[in-house]
């Protein structure tokens, strides 16, 4: 049983480190000196998470519970635990600042005995377990008890990272990039296997495992699975359709529809639906659910496409509408009559036992369609085979027309790369883009809304260190009722604040309007926004989904011309 110090050990090192292969090697050592089954738990808490992405369990910290269990444990008012986090600006220099006091005063049992308290990895990890599963009336003192247990039985320095891997911000810089070479490292596996483990897994613990156990053979037998949902293949922005003639030659051309993205899991009767953000979303889709049930003529199949709120006449509703389907846990029944749901299915990656992921998107079509049976709840959207400009640029109006937001212009032969963001499927909607930007911070307003956030700040993804570049601030576009609802949802996710600025867990986008991309020095990207404005709040994006700062480039020297 390693102890929990050691882990925080190689955090404070990690926090020191600016080089990405030194992080490496610490990483890597670290991997190897731990037992097997400390090293999926590892693998994750060294990234800032406590279980896969793909996993049902949801640790669901608040800052306000963390505040309470500090509070609690270090015997310091709620209010001290607040203005330490607005003088460390940091929840686990506050952790280290609020528990530092009350051991010294401390005089318990262990102390008493001469023993410091010790705490293993596992046992984080099982407290974290009994955290996501608390549930129903009493769940809230049960997580807090665990908390408490949690900071109780660790020295300060362990406190900082049980702090931050609570609400799951560990803020050291490590990223899937440096674990994935820290396990080939360790295991001396190629990295380029580990990748595609990763790939078809979405679990780096899983691949970890497997390359302690048995190297590259056992990562060559990593499969796809029912039930554990994978990384959606994305799309580029093309300037034009042209320009994709040009890249592609033949296209396999869609309806880019206006709606969410979702990854369906047959496996016999049961039916799981995950999110964008591979949350597992079945319980608020009863009526998609018993659509696959009776539409999907496969025992086991993984289908993905785009679920759209349409009013009576078949046409797109707001965006909006379809966020609000995806939340609702309760009265789900109401839910699904008013706002009723079509899903158009454009990609399968499992069919009855055999993984479709390598073949090309013609040959996974054909199954597609061959299992599907179309009618109006469901059915397997139009494609058309074409290298004419004019015919991409007819379907493209009618896509416009139908209330959708243009097409998706795909290779042919291309087979599916989970997460990527490639060439092979290219996105072409009219002129005037949005942008998705991370939140990274906040201000709160001024006289009579100083109790409400009144402008956020707004970061771009560098995918290359998974860090996140300020771009600017908007302030403009919230609505009275979106103000309120999005200062509750942004207290939960304050890891730090000075004065009337708060700095935010990055987790929510934001979609943003805007006027022009100007050069800046005032933001660490390089560039800010003229005249940003709230669009949509994009629960179904995930931060790494952001605009990437090659992307924000791009569009600044597009409009230079
Ligand atoms: P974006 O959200 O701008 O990154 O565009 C990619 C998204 O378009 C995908 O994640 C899907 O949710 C959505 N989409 C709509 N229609 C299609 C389609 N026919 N093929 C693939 N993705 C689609």
């Amino acid at each position: 049983m390693t102890d929990f110090k050691e882990f925080a050990d190689v955090c404070k090192q990690i926090e020191h480190i600016s080089s990405s292969l030194e992080m490496t090697d610490v990483v890597s050592d670290m991997l190897k000196s731990i037992s097997t089954e400390e090293l999926p738990v590892v693998t994750h808490f060294v990234m800032g998470d406590v279980f896969p992405a793909w996993s049902v369990e949801q640790l669901g910290v608040g800052t306000s519970l963390l505040y309470g269990a500090l509070s609690r444990s270090s015997g310091l008012s709620l209010k001290d635990i607040e203005d330490l986090v607005r003088s460390t600006g940091d929840i686990g220099e506050t952790a280290v600042a609020a528990l530092g006091k009350q051991k010294k005063n401390q005089s318990t049992f262990s102390a008493f005995m001469g023993e410091e308290p010790s705490i293993s990895i596992m046992d984080v990890f099982d407290r974290f377990l009994d955290i996501s599963r608390s549930s129903g009336a009493g769940s809230q003192s049960n997580k807090m008890r665990n908390l408490q247990f949690l900071f109780n039985s660790s020295s300060p320095e362990e406190a900082r990272y049980l702090a931050r891997l609570a609400i799951e911000d560990l803020r050291i810089g490590v990223g899937e990039g440096i674990v994935r070479d820290a396990i080939s490292k360790a295991f001396d596996v190629p990295a380029g296997e580990i990748e595609r483990g990763f790939m078809v897994t979405n679990d780096l613990g899983l691949v970890a495992v497997a390359a302690k156990e048995g190297g590259i053979e056992e990562i060559s037998k990593l499969r796809m699975e029912l039930d554990r949902p994978i990384k959606m293949m994305l799309a580029q922005v093309t300037p034009s359709i042209e320009a994709a003639i040009k890249d592609l030659g033949m296209l396999a051309v869609e309806w880019k529809f206006d709606g969410a993205r979702v990854q369906i899991h047959k496996n016999g009767d049961s039916v799981n639906i995950f999110s964008r953000r591979l949350e597992n979303v079945t319980l608020s889709l009863p009526d998609i659910v018993e659509a696959v049930k009776l539409h999907v003529k496969a025992d086991s199949a993984i289908l993905e496409g785009e679920a759209v709120a349409v009013d009576e006449t078949g046409a797109p509703r707001a965006f909006q509408d379809i966020l609000k389907r995806f939340r609702r846990k309760y009265d789900v029944e109401a839910m699904v009559r008013e706002i009723p749901l079509t899903l158009n299915l454009f990609d399968i990656l499992y069919l009855d036992g055999e993984v479709l992921m390598d073949q090309s998107l013609l040959r996974r079509r054909e199954q597609l369609v061959s299992c599907v049976e179309n009618c109006d709840s469901i059915k397997v959207d139009e494609q058309v085979l074409t290298d004419d400009e004019n015919v991409v640029n007819e379907i493209y109006t009618a896509a416009l027309n139908g209330g959708h937001e243009g097409v998706m212009l795909k290779n042919p032969e291309a087979s599916y790369s989970p997460g990527k963001r490639g060439k092979n499927w290219l996105k072409k909607k009219p002129i005037m883009e949005t942008l998705d930007l991370v939140v990274i911070g906040a201000e709160w307003g001024y006289g009579k809304r100083a109790n409400l956030i009144g402008s956020y700040a707004l970061a771009c993804h560098n995918p290359e260190d998974g860090t996140f570049l300020p771009i600017g601030k908007v302030a403009t576009g919230f609505s009275d009722e979106q103000l309120v609802e999005l200062t509750e949802v942004f207290s939960e996710l304050i890891v730090g604040e000075s004065a009337r600025e708060i700095e935010l867990k990055p987790d929510v986008v934001f979609e943003i309007a805007f006027e022009e991309i100007q050069k800046s020095t005032n933001y660490d990207s390089g560039y800010a926004l003229r005249f940003p404005r709230l669009v949509n709040v994009r629960e179904d994006k995930s931060p790494e989904e952001a605009e990437t700062i090659d992307r924000i480039e791009s569009i600044y020297l597009s409009q230079r011309g």
